[in-house]
């Protein structure tokens, strides 16, 4: 039953559940730090949100990040998720 299907997550954007591997991973380290992970990979609670600039600013602006986590998320997580939208994810 669809065993091999991409998993969907959450986009904390749009809310929209959307297959994983069009989304990007914000991952909360077990030290508290909050990292963008593009590999998917790292340890830790991860949210994820569209590889859209909509998504990125509506998830900035409404908080969800930050309550996804529980903590602030830092100014230079947005910029640097800007930065990874614009290099197409790679
Ligand atoms: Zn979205």
């Amino acid at each position: 039953m669809g065993a091999k299907k991409t998993p969907a997550r959450m986009c904390v954007g749009c809310r929209e559940m959307k297959p994983k591997n069009t989304l990007i991973r914000i991952v909360k380290t077990p030290e508290g730090d909050i990292k963008t992970d593009p590999t998917g990979k790292l340890n830790g609670r991860g949210a994820y949100i569209c590889k859209a600039s909509e998504c990125l600013k509506r998830a900035q602006k409404s908080g969800a990040l930050s309550r996804a986590f529980g903590t602030a998320i830092p100014e230079e997580i947005f910029t640097q998720l800007e930065k990874e939208l614009s290099d197409g994810g790679q």
